[in-house]
Order: structure tokens, then C-alpha cells, then sequence
């Protein structure tokens, strides 16, 4: 069978939803049975699609809309530091537990496969700094969930949330409202 565009959909339009579509691999069962890892690693590798989805992020937002970028580790720091040097923006990482070198802000949080601890560093914002937050991949919420909080006791305001690929069926979306979702592609 052959695809058609209305099988495709994401926030920013039927093209860049099949951009995103066309370079993400499925790997069933990982990192655990009956789990299907949607590795991005394709789009990543991609300049010129690389460099389309991060265009495509900052359009949607605005380039005057944030002040500082957080990547959520690690596939998030990818796509943070390629927003920051388009938009000349600083980067702020939120990591795994254990990681940061100063104090921290910590919230843990239920993942799709297992149990995770975020952090941030307590003086990472300049109060009141707007901030944009991205990851690759949207599932139950709880990562992204954990990360706003994060941001926001560490005096941030959230600007927006963007991810590459949303799984809806996890309904991570309806677990972040009121706070707007920003996925290049829904499945
Ligand atoms: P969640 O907290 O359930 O929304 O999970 C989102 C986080 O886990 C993101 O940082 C993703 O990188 C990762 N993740 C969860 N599920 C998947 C999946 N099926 N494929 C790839 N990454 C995933």
C-alpha cells in the first residue's frame, strides 16, 4: 500500500510531519519488550533535514520568543544546541540524576519503560528568562512534565515545548495541558 500525505500529521504541516516520518527508524522492543523505540538517530545524521526540523521549530515559535534553550538529556541536547546557534540563544541542560556538578533542582517522574530522576542546575535561569524546551520524542508526558516543573523552580518561564515525534496514543499531550505541545510528527 502506498502512503498518502493524510496519513502524516504534526503541528507544523503535512511536508515537515513526512520529513520526520521519512527518517525515523521503529526498533521493536527496545530498550525493553513491547516497547518501539523510534530512533531519530536518521534524521539527525541528515544535514539538510537536520536542518529543516530545526528551522521548522524556531518558525513555529518565533526567533524573538525565547531566551535560553533546554535539551533534555541526551537525544534533547542535540536539538537544543542546533536551535541555540540558529537563534544565538544559550543552552541549558537538563540532566539524569548524579550528572550536575552544583546544587540542583531534582523531580522524578514514571517513564514509558521504567522510573527516571531530572535535574537541573538551581541557578541555570535568569529569573523570569522565557524559556523553550525540546526532546525527540513525546511519550507519556512525565519526562517533558518533570522538565517544566524543573524550569520553573528554577525561576525559567516556559516560552513553549517542541519535540520531533509525538506518540499520541500515550496521550503525553493531554497530560501537559494547559501547556501547549509543539510535535513535527503525530503517530
Ligand atoms: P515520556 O516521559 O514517557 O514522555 O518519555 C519521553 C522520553 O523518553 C524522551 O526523552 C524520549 O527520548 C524517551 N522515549 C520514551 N519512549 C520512547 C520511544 N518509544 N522511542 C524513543 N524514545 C522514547
Amino acid at each position: 500500500m502506498t502512503k498518502t500525505s493524510t496519513e502524516v500529521r504534526g503541528d507544523s504541516g503535512p511536508a515537515m510531519a513526512e520529513l520526520v516520518a521519512s527518517r525515523v527508524l521503529d526498533v521493536p522492543d527496545f530498550p525493553k519488550p513491547g516497547v518501539v523505540f523510534k530512533d531519530l538517530m536518521p534524521l539527525f545524521a541528515d544535514g539538510p533535514a537536520f536542518r529543516q526540523v530545526i528551522d521548522g521549530i524556531v518558525d513555529h515559535h518565533g526567533r524573538d520568543s525565547f531566551d535560553v534553550v533546554v535539551g533534555i538529556e541526551a537525544r534533547g541536547f542535540v536539538i537544543a544546541a542546533a536551535i541555540a546557534y540558529a537563534t544565538g540563544v544559550g543552552v541549558v541542560p537538563v540532566r539524569k540524576a548524579g550528572k550536575l556538578p552544583r546544587a540542583a533542582y531534582a523531580a522524578s517522574y514514571a517513564l514509558e519503560y521504567g522510573e527516571a530522576t531530572l535535574e537541573v542546575h538551581q541557578d541555570a535561569f535568569t529569573a523570569g528568562h522565557r524559556v523553550l524546551v525540546v526532546d525527540d520524542v513525546l511519550a507519556t508526558g512525565g519526562t517533558a512534565q518533570a522538565t517544566l516543573e524543573l524550569v520553573e523552580r528554577a525561576g525559567g518561564s516556559v516560552a513553549g515545548f517542541s519535540v520531533l515525534l509525538e506518540l499520541s496514543f500515550l496521550n503525553g499531550r493531554e497530560r501537559l495541558t494547559p501547556r501547549p505541545v509543539h510535535a513535527l510528527l503525530t503517530v
